[in-house]
């Protein structure tokens, strides 16, 4: 078994991003500017977005952290994205996911201009995706992919299972592993909470991509040997051996699934950077591409 290292790779891409962005503003360009907008107050989103900060920092980008309490108001978030989307200084911003249950999150989504939206969350970066027109990739599965990419997996002819289907990393997932190209070329089974005897198709997989948000939910009688196995998933659980008295897991029962895997990444250091990494691509891309 090999690990598919995202911490590694997503250093790697962070230092060739730095060195593309030294070399626009040698040029004469402008940084990269990546804003964030985080509603309320939950940990994991707090820490997310605390990473994409730090990651812009190191990457020579500047970032603006845009903080509300959970209770703001629906048409306060459309005023924030609507100055956003006009602010010639932002090439890209995020919403940083989820929001509070009063908050109708598509029409956030759509609220935000899609030549800034470098999560490829707007329905009209989704169709290009889906067309295989360029666009800004959703930020996990483009992640996956470029990972399985640079670590040399051609994909082509493999039988993949996506386990999951929500439109951030399970939809899109399968659309990009189907594409006509390498990575892609995959014959694609997508799974979900209504399928019926999941470990029937995942026992048949060269490539599972697991994304379910249930701990140790992907275990070693469901995998085929030799299968390369990426674990979107992270869950906090109890870990009284931690001062915090939790740690981070994935989706996928590492320990025995790492067995009878060629390979898989871990958790945490698999998906999660790649994600972050794919986020500084998008904006850096912006950026170029914009007139301003
Ligand atoms: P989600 O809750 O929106 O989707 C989970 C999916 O799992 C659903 O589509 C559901 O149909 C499927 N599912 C649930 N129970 C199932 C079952 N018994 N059998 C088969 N499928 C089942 O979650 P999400 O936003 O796609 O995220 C999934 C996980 O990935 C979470 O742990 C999340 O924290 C993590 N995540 C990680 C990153 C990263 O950067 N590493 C990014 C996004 C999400």
């Amino acid at each position: 078994m090999k690990l598919l290292d995202g911490k590694m790779l997503s250093l790697e891409l962070q230092t060739e991003i730095a060195a593309e962005v030294e070399a626009h503003v040698a040029n004469g360009g402008r940084k990269p500017h990546l804003a964030a907008i985080l509603i309320g107050d939950d940990p994991a989103s707090k820490a997310y977005v605390g990473h994409k900060v730090k990651a812009c920092a190191k990457a020579g980008f500047e970032s603006s952290l845009i903080e509300r309490k959970g209770n703001v108001s629906q048409e306060e978030l459309l005023d924030i994205v609507r100055e956003l989307n006009e602010d010639d200084s932002v090439d890209g911003f995020i919403v940083q996911l989820p929001l509070p249950a009063h908050i109708d999150n598509q029409a956030v989504i759509e609220a935000v201009k899609p030549s800034k939206d470098v999560d490829g969350f707007h329905p009209e970066n989704v169709g290009r995706m889906a067309l295989g027109l360029p666009t800004f990739l959703p930020a996990t599965p483009g992640g996956i992919m470029t990972l399985l990419e640079r670590n040399g997996v051609k994909t082509t002819g493999m039988h993949a299972v996506v386990i999951g289907r929500s439109d951030i990393v399970g939809n899109p997932m399968t659309s990009l592993l189907s594409r006509n190209s390498e990575p892609g070329n995959c014959t694609v089974t997508q799974c979900h909470s209504r399928t019926v005897d999941l470990k029937s198709h995942t026992l048949k997989a060269d490539l599972i991509i697991a994304a379910v948000g249930r701990p140790h939910f992907l275990t070693a009688d469901m995998v085929k040997e030799g299968a390369v196995v990426v674990d979107v998933g992270i869950n906090s659980i109890e870990d009284s051996s931690r001062k915090s008295g939790r740690r981070l897991t994935g989706d996928v029962d590492f320990e025995n699934v790492a067995e009878k895997c060629s390979l898989i990444t871990p958790v945490p250091g698999g998906v999660g950077p790649m994600t972050i990494a794919t986020l500084l691509q998008n904006t850096l891309r912006a950026r170029l591409a914009s007139k301003r």
